[in-house]
């Protein structure tokens, strides 16, 4: 920091950085596949990559992108309505859609714009009423503090508590209703209870609208996401995200939902309308990665194994508080690290504080390995965690290696107060 920095910049950087709460970017370097790291020289094993299946490095994805950029050039050149949108826009909408089972959809540039996109313009014309599970993904938070500031009144429901939610539900007025979740929370890794909250939504008259960024690709018996692993078919009142920058291998993403309602997004959506498009050439990279999805079904096999390795593993080690079914995470107050139950690539292991996450992340990076610490504010207060990202391309010896680290490094840095 320059000594021209505004002192209360310094002082509130000084202080997180007390707190162990400071974030810093670490530089990598190219490698051969997202389970792989260099970072300042060091190198390991990643477990930070949301690549779940590997495709990023994936020879037939980086060709679909040269190529597609031999079509299409390098940028779309102006924003989708103005001109930006391509037959490659065209053709993963429809690919997507059907693969789906949804009537339409519309590309965005991320997740977090999609977000925006979708709260923001469903929120808009009438009264709204949204309801948010307490841990959507941030950029669902930002969306929702955008919408309140329109004038939509907005509630968060304890994490997948439908009680509350079906009150509130109940007693709501508005004639525009939104019931908010992630399919995957995306710091846990548990699903959300898709059935139950897509019959209150129905019966309230409400639209269901589910950021599935880390369910899609993975989960289902063909990677459509959280809504096929829960034996659903998509319907009517739903509107659903998904994003190529994880099980894709790519970036950007799509919401799906009734014609009318894609169109409606035309009208209403500002990170879509004011926004440069996606670039042509990854639309036709992400049509290739939707392919390998379909195709390559071994590599979602291959993470689910791992997956069960990797929880074996955790639960045979000693110290650990292993949960084995869904449970609202507030139900614990073991000081030991926890692992909460989740069937996903995403398995966190939550410490509590943050400095001796970040400690222990620091620990963990000397013996090769690159574990992300998740701390506040990403995370809820007490709630510090090292997250665990599994990825096809992983071994299970490497897991094995892992594992065999982890409890030397926890005893040598033992909980301190939550
Ligand atoms: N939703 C969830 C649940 C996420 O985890 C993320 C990315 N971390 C996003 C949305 C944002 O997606 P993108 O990276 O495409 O902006």
């Amino acid at each position: 920091m320059h000594d021209s920095s505004p002192s209360f910049v310094r002082g509130w950087l000084a202080e997180r950085q007390d707190r162990g709460l400071l974030r810093r970017l670490r530089r990598a370097s190219p490698v051969a596949s997202s389970a792989r790291f260099v970072h300042d020289g060091r190198q390991g094993i990643s477990f930070a990559s949301n690549d779940y299946l590997g495709l990023a490095h994936h020879p037939a994805l980086v060709e679909a992108l040269i190529e597609g950029a031999k079509i299409w050039g390098v940028g779309a050149g102006s924003s989708a309505l103005v001109g930006g949108y391509t037959e490659a826009h065209a053709v993963l909408e429809s690919e997507l859609a059907a693969f789906l089972g949804f009537p339409a959809a519309r590309v965005f540039t991320s997740g977090y714009a999609a977000n925006l996109a979708v709260i923001t313009a469903f929120a808009r014309e009438a009264p709204t009423a949204i309801f948010a599970d307490k841990l959507v993904h941030a950029s669902l938070v930002d969306a929702l503090q955008l919408a309140r500031a329109g004038g939509a009144k907005v509630r968060r429901y304890p994490h997948g508590n439908l009680s509350f939610l079906g009150q509130w539900l109940e007693k709501s007025r508005e004639p525009v209703k939104l019931v908010v979740t992630d399919g995957v929370f995306s710091m846990d890794g548990d699903i959300a209870p898709l059935s139950a909250l897509s019959e209150l939504a129905r019966a309230h008259g409400a639209w269901l609208i589910v950021d599935d960024a880390h369910g899609f690709g993975i989960l289902g018996p063909a990677g459509q996401g959280s809504f096929a692993d829960a034996g659903l078919t998509p319907q009517s009142h739903w509107l659903w995200g998904v994003t190529f920058g994880k099980a894709l291998g790519a970036m950007g993403a799509a919401v799906l939902g009734a014609e009318e309602a894609m169109l409606w997004l035309d009208q209403a959506a500002r990170t879509h309308i004011y926004t440069t498009a996606m670039p042509p050439a990854l639309a036709h990279a992400v049509h290739t990665a939707l392919q390998l999805v379909r195709e390559e079904t071994t590599r979602r096999d291959r993470l689910a194994a791992l997956i069960h390795h990797w929880r074996q593993g955790v639960a045979r080690l000693p110290a650990i508080e292993v949960i084995h079914a869904p449970e609202p995470p507030e139900s614990s107050s073991s000081a030991l690290p926890r692992l909460p139950f989740s069937r996903t690539p995403i398995q966190p292991l939550i410490l509590g504080s943050p400095g001796q996450t970040l400690a222990i992340e620091q620990a963990l990076a000397q013996a090769g390995f690159f574990v992300p610490a998740i701390r506040p504010p990403t995370v809820p207060e007490g709630s510090a965690r090292l997250r665990f990202s599994l990825c096809a391309d992983h071994g299970e010896a490497e897991l094995d290696a892992l594992l065999e680290v982890l409890s030397p490094i926890f005893q040598q840095f033992p909980t301190a107060d939550k």
